[in-house]
Formats: C-alpha cells, structure tokens, sequence
C-alpha cells in the first residue's frame, strides 16, 4: 500500500498532570521529535486505520462504523502503556479533520454511478505516540494524538495468493501476547517475512501459530475466512476466534459476521480455531466454496490459493479471476453502506 499524504494533520497534546490539550489542525508537516521519546525506544505507538468515503451520486462523505475504532484505538492504547482517548471526542475530531481534507475526495455529481464502480475514499491514519523524553522503562507522561491521511490507490480486489508462516520460524501472535492489540510493535516483526512472501509472488502471509496444529488466525493486514461445506451439507463460514488474543477483532470482520447471520441466516458464521489441515481437506474433498481476507486497506479480497509447507493449495473463485459469489455479495452490502447508498446506523455522515 502506497499512497500519498493530504496537506494537514490533526495535533492534540496529553500530559499525565493536565490531560489532553485543545486540538488542533495545521499543515502537515514533520514532527518535532526528542531523540529520547518513549515511542522511539519502547514502542509506545497504537493506531488505527479507516476509510472516509464519498457517495458519487450524492457527494456525501462517511466514515464506517468509527465508534468501533474509537473503542479499539482506546484497547491498543491501553495495552502498550498510553492514555485512553475520549470516543465522542475521537468521533467529533476524525469529522472535523475529514472536513478540512475533503476536497482530497472528488466528486463527479454522477447520478447514474453504481456501487462497486470506482468509488472514492481517502485513508485515515489516527495514532496515539508516547512522547515522555526518557531512557528508563516507565510509562509515558506525555503523549499526542494524530491524524493524517493519505490518498490510496483503488484497491481492486485481485485474488490473493498467501504464504502460510512456519510456526516453527516465525508467528506473528501467540496467545497472552498483544495480536489483538493495533499496535505498531505488532507490525514491525511481520516485515521480514512478508518480503520473503512477496520474494516467492505471494501477496500477504497466512500467520499460523502452535507448531503441532498450525492454526490459521490472519492474511497480513487482514482477517481471514474460510467459506465451505460441513458434513451435513451445511454452508459454514469460519474465521479464528477473538478469546485467545492472536487476532484483531477488525471492524470489517465483525460487520461481514454480523451481516451474514442478519441477511443468510442460513449460513452457518463459526468463530473458532481451525488449522491449514483442514483448508487443505476441504479443498481435496471439493468442500471448498471460496476464502477470502477482509481489512479497511484490502476490504473483501478473494484468495485464489495458499502456499502451505511449499504444497499449493488452489481456493476456487466462482468467476474467473473474481471473488467468489458470497464474497462479491458481501462486499456490495458494504459498498452499499459506506458509501451512503442505503441508509444504515453503520455509516456516518461527517
Ligand atoms: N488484522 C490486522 C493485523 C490488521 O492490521 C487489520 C487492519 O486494520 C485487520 C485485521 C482488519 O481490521 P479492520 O477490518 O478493522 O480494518
């Protein structure tokens, strides 16, 4: 993901005697940084990714469901030792600051536009960083919140083709660690083996943890579901569970389960933990129905294949080189919200 950077940030100030200060938006430019700041030696970083989104027929902008970042930004940053954040506030700030950067979102006053035509959004980065100069292992005592955005490239839902880690070499989250947590300390030590991945011409890495069962929890950035058919005949969409603390509970997760169990009810939505043994079982027993990663960055993107212990497994896409045919469902349903097409407590104007 590249993309570049709009012209202003939103700035606000903690300090552990007064709280946080007034907020402020102003050009965007580099920080003023000490070289003994906590956030440089002990990773005092959480962040959070989102989407603001302008309707093409409308020229409305909203974003999706920020109550929901607000509440994980405010869990990272407890995990990692920084003070929590106000989530009317994180709201109010995340609108205002769109606000300012909203002619980064161009509007072509096209009545006719579809959703799933080229859409526009602009990438939204709030972050919280300790900024206490000290060498001594403690708790921040000064911190600042951050807004920036950048504009990135459409994402055009390519089909995937992920590497699954070894557990052996390398695992991302492990229960009791901070997977759950969006935290830049989770990010940093994923970076050697994605390149190794992207070295071979996979796109993400399926992470996988405890040596004996390998169990699936994320594809890089992103979520990971497993659509197939049980025994019974059932159609069942399985994704890693929450409890053991080794994925992120992604908003975009969280709205395909819930909109799966609303709009199919009888589709079975199973979180619980699953290994690569039994993706690759599906698939010989042509139970396989499709797989897919779903993010903020990557949305709803089909995986064409896993790579697991150097054996190819092929994920059928429905259509030729498209999603599969839940994945492209779902990601209409969404379409439909974020960008304001259908009228939903999801999504919210700014
Ligand atoms: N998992 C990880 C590790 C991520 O970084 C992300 C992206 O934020 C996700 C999952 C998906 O979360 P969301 O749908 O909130 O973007």
């Amino acid at each position: 993901m590249t993309g570049s950077s709009t012209d202003h940030m939103l700035k606000v100030t903690w300090s552990s005697s007064t709280g946080w200060g007034v907020p402020e938006i102003v050009p965007y430019a580099p920080l003023p940084l000490d070289p003994a700041a906590t956030v440089l030696h002990y990773a005092n970083e959480c962040f959070e990714g989102m989407k603001a989104y302008r309707s093409k027929s409308t020229g409305k902008i909203r974003i999706f469901r920020p109550n929901l970042n607000a509440k994980r930004l405010n869990m990272s940053a407890d995990r990692i030792a920084l003070p929590s954040f106000d989530n009317d506030e994180f709201i109010a700030l995340m609108r205002a600051y769109v606000a300012v950067e909203e002619r980064w979102l161009a509007w072509s006053g096209n009545a006719t536009f579809t959703v799933g035509d080229d859409n526009d959004f602009l990438y939204l980065r709030p972050m919280i960083i300790g900024t206490t100069p000290r060498l001594g292992l403690a708790r921040p005592n000064d911190a600042m919140f951050l807004i920036i955005a950048s504009k990135l490239p459409s994402w055009h839902s390519r089909p995937l083709r992920l590497l699954a880690s070894s557990p052996a070499e390398t695992v991302r989250a492990w229960p009791g660690g901070f997977g759950y947590a969006k935290v830049g300390a989770n990010y940093g030590p994923t970076l050697q083996y994605q390149t190794h991945a992207a070295s071979l011409g996979y796109d993400q890495v399926l992470w996988l943890f405890d040596a004996e069962r390998r169990y699936v929890t994320e594809a890089g950035g992103a979520n990971f579901f497993v659509v197939w058919r049980t025994d019974d005949a059932a159609v069942e969409f399985v994704t890693a569970p929450l409890e053991l603390g080794t994925v992120l509970d992604g908003v975009t997760r969280r709205s395909v389960i819930e909109l799966v169990r609303e709009r199919m009810p009888d589709i079975r939505v199973t979180e619980r933990q699953f290994s690569v043994d039994e993706i690759a079982a599906a698939v010989d027993s042509h139970r396989i129905i499709e797989a897919f990663a779903c993010g903020t960055a990557y949305f709803i993107a089909p995986v064409a294949g896993i790579n697991i212990s150097g054996q190819e497994i092929p994920i059928p896409l429905k259509v030729e080189g498209k999603s599969g045919e839940y994945a492209r469902t779902i990601r209409r349903w969404l379409e439909e919200i974020m960008y304001g097409e259908t009228d939903h407590a999801w999504g919210v104007t700014v």
